[in-house]
């Protein structure tokens, strides 16, 4: 694959489960393993599910927060077993592989998977640009934590070994021009700084948020922004907070 893929995992109980999706990686030929504070780990049911694919587990980055691990990745993709109370877009595996498989080498994706017992919660979702939804059966819709993992890199997979036989695979417009995407890290500033100017023009209350925040993310993730639109949106909010300020 000639796209950065990383896998993170979120909160994971079980430290087999950690071991069993560092296999599912390998197997699909992937490689980066990122944690986020796993409750055991290094652990020896990891080792013992990883199987030959310990190394995936010696050379796992763990953080501390979801922020960190995706902090320098231009898409970010969550998994979730069942619909949100926002809609957000939601893709297949195959058409998340559609949209990711073409993209160049310098760009970075993180898939995002949840805990065991709960997912992901609707602020990590938030943090996405697309969910990822693997179309189970409604009435039992959750898979193993490991098994999802080798479902979403199989058709990844699959995706890259049709990209290499068929040039004419095109990059969905806007992910491949003169500027570089935006980051997670750059995205969440220019959120930050968007509540507070909200905040402070009386548009936002803090005390009664509703969903406006969740709103504009998903309007502005939905853009794929680049670098300097990023920047030019935080100058007009810059300049907006500047102009309600009382002149002396
Ligand atoms: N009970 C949880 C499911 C947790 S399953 C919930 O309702 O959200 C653990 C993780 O496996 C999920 O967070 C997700 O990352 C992945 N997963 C399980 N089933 C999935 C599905 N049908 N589609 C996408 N991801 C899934």
């Amino acid at each position: 694959m000639s796209v950065s893929i990383r896998i993170v995992l979120v909160n994971t109980t079980h430290p087999g489960n950690i071991g069993g999706v560092a296999r599912a990686m390998k197997n699909m030929n992937f490689d980066e393993l990122h944690l986020v504070a796993p409750k055991k780990f290094p652990h020896v049911n990891a080792d013992a599910r990883a199987s030959g694919a310990t190394d995936l587990l010696e050379n796992a980055v763990v953080h501390e927060t979801l922020e960190e691990a995706i902090a320098d990745c231009q898409i970010v993709v969550g998994t979730s077993a069942r619909g949100r109370h926002i809609p957000w877009p939601v893709v297949d595996p195959r058409e998340l592989a559609s949209i990711v498989g073409p993209l160049s080498a310098e760009k970075k994706v993180a898939v995002v998977f949840g805990r065991e017992d709960r997912g992901l919660t609707n602020e990590e979702l938030h943090l996405c640009h697309y969910h990822v939804h693997i179309p189970s059966n409604p009435d039992f819709s959750s898979l193993n934590l490991a098994a999802a993992v080798q479902v979403i890199t199989y058709e990844l997979r699959m995706a890259d070994l049709y990209a290499e036989n068929n040039e004419e695979v095109k990059p969905q417009w806007g992910t491949d021009w003169d500027i570089d995407l935006a980051d997670s890290a750059d995205l969440e500033r220019l959120f930050t700084h968007m509540e507070e100017a909200l905040v402070d023009i009386d548009f936002l209350d803090p005390e009664n948020p509703r969903q406006l925040m969740p709103r504009l993310r998903r309007l502005y993730l939905r853009a794929l922004p680049d670098k300097v639109e990023v920047n030019v949106l935080r100058g007009i909010l810059t300049a907006t907070q500047k102009a309600q300020k009382p002149k002396d």
